[in-house]
């Protein structure tokens, strides 16, 4: 009887414990949009489907009020914040490319000599990327640490930093697009001995889909008037990003690809349809979500930056882009909804970065703007401080993202004292049309905390990888003077247009709702490890999101 009741007992205590066993999403989907504003949610609301953005913003939960902590907001760092958890200071993904003193020159943030393209019959610097540059977990490794590698984890995005730095470490793999081929591929780093892609790669490539989007052109999807659009718009959307796409519908690919290839796909919405199939295939093909180990697919929409870039924030292409992107994703949620259904599926979406008004079209306003000439800038600094210190030398290295790395071997040698310099360079930029101020990385972190964007600087800086000096422009400046001189648009400050972005919650366990407290990128990564009851990142600085979920 005794025995009898303790085994009751056991069964019923480890039924109970069983029941209370963390409960966790099958599939978790983080959907990046490349340089989505927060208000394009709301400026092109009425022209949305009912099943897109819309269904997030009424079956979700939207944080209103989610903006970057740190500059530079660029691509890499944005994604490596969002998954990391962790700031440019932490995670060392300062900007998309820097000078490396370690290598001696400067690099691209992903670039991996030592791994090679899968496959080999791909340019070999398309494929030779890892994440190996970023310093600290994300939130794809500590889900695959916490279980044994049960989980699947997979990166897909047309760029390879924005695949790359999502999927983490220890991914299942992590994919991008190839311009010359058309193709999606990978590098040795994720298959160290299989030479050729898996199967369900080379099927999907087979498929030809780039080619059948190229073989339809561009047109609006509405015929309705582009209201929430300029007109007249086209003298500001003379951007070079792509030198061949050029504004105005329709956009007839057959004359295009000649001079650009399959690469003209990128700052169209096709490259963001051609992307989700792809993820599709993902998940179909790796079994995700599939049993009760929570799975993570990592999905970056990348055109959505290109189109922007070349044809601004207010262009009919970028509006044409986002209500195309929003009847993709209504078809994603449908097939998720299909596949798995709702509660099973965790969907976050958000963005890398805002973007900029074009700074020619504010002045036309008559509203303050411009353009600092960065890329002349190291030239007129040498001059500079040749004048000031009765010496010509090469002082300075390189300067990059806002950023002015000195060359410390000849200022040794020339026996100059590296604060005259810092000083001669710091008076220098004071009288420049555009600049803030600037600062010595030293005088960076003495600011007071309440100084204008202290903060935002100092969370951007790492140690071992950041320039000597750093400047700030004034609002509506930019410092993207090769590309980007009287249209189109660009990123990176440290104002609002940049740093505030969407934040959407969406299927498992989520309560429809909104918030408009101040919510940092890189809470985002700490909330996630809350939910699936895992370690946050080993370099997060964010705080967990409490009112998102259903208690
Ligand atoms: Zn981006």
């Amino acid at each position: 009887m005794r025995k009898t009741l303790v085994l009751l007992f056991s069964i019923s205590f480890f039924t109970a414990f069983a029941q209370n066993a963390p409960v966790k999403p099958k599939l978790i989907v983080g959907i990046v949009v490349d340089q989505m504003r927060y208000d394009y949610l709301y400026r092109y609301q009425s022209k949305l489907g009912p099943g897109g953005f819309n269904r997030l913003l009424r079956e979700g939960f939207s944080c209103e009020n989610t903006h970057y902590n740190y500059v530079p907001t660029y691509t890499a760092p944005g994604h490596a914040a969002i998954y990391a958890g962790a700031v440019p200071a932490v995670s060392g993904i300062i900007a998309n490319d820097w000078y490396d003193p370690e290598w001696g020159k400067h690099r691209y943030v992903t670039t991996d000599t030592t791994v090679l393209s899968v496959p080999r019959s791909v340019k070999k610097s398309v494929g030779q990327h890892s994440p190996r540059v970023l310093l600290s977990t994300t939130i794809t490794d500590e889900l695959r640490l916490s279980n044994n590698f049960q989980s699947k984890v997979i990166g897909v995005c047309l760029k390879d930093r924005a695949s790359i730095l999502p999927a983490g470490h220890i991914p299942n793999g992590a994919y991008w697009f190839d311009d010359a081929s058309g193709t999606f591929i990978t590098s040795s780093y994720y298959q160290p001995k299989d030479t050729s892609l898996p199967k369900w790669v080379q099927d999907f490539n087979d498929r030809r889909l780039p080619e059948s989007y190229m073989k339809q052109s561009w047109t609006k999807l509405l015929t309705t008037p582009y209201t929430e659009s300029f007109e007249n718009w086209d003298r500001y959307d003379d951007a070079t990003y792509s030198k061949s796409i050029k504004s105005g519908f329709p956009h007839d690919f057959s004359t295009i690809k000649k001079s650009e290839g399959y690469g003209v796909l990128r700052f169209t919405p096709f490259g963001n349809t051609l992307t989700l199939e792809f993820a599709q295939a993902a998940i179909d093909n790796n079994e995700m979500g599939m049993d009760e180990v929570p799975d993570f697919l990592c999905l970056s929409f990348s055109s959505s930056d290109y189109c922007a870039h070349q044809f601004g924030v207010h262009g009919e292409e970028t509006e044409d882009l986002f209500l195309r992107l929003d009847q993709d994703i209504s078809h994603f949620l449908e097939y998720l909804d299909k596949k798995f259904g709702k509660n099973n599926v965790l969907v976050f979406l958000t963005a890398d970065h805002g973007g900029a008004e074009t700074p020619a079209h504010l002045r036309d306003l008559q509203i303050p703007a411009g353009v600092f000439d960065e890329s002349k800038l190291e030239e007129k600094l040498e001059q500079a401080i040749g004048f000031a210190l009765g010496v010509n030398g090469d002082y300075i290295i390189e300067v990059a993202n806002q950023q002015i790395y000195l060359n410390w071997n000849a200022v040794a040698d020339l026996d100059q004292d590296p604060n005259e310099i810092a000083q001669v360079i710091i008076d220098f930029m004071r009288h420049q049309a555009g600049v803030y101020d600037a600062y010595t990385r030293e005088a960076v972190m003495m600011l007071p905390t309440d100084y204008p964007f202290a903060s935002e600087i100092r969370l951007g800086i790492h140690p071992r990888r950041s320039g000597d000096l750093i400047y700030q422009l004034d609002p509506a400046w930019h410092a993207d003077d090769q590309l980007f001189k009287s249209g189109g648009t660009t990123h990176g400050s440290s104002y609002a247009y940049d740093t505030h972005v969407p934040l959407l919650w969406y299927g498992w366990k989520v309560k429809p709702g909104e918030n408009f407290d101040r919510v940092n990128i890189t809470d985002i990564a700490p909330t996630l490890a809350a939910i699936l009851r895992i370690m946050e990142p080993n370099g997060s600085t964010g705080k967990v999101i409490t009112d998102i979920l259903k208690k």
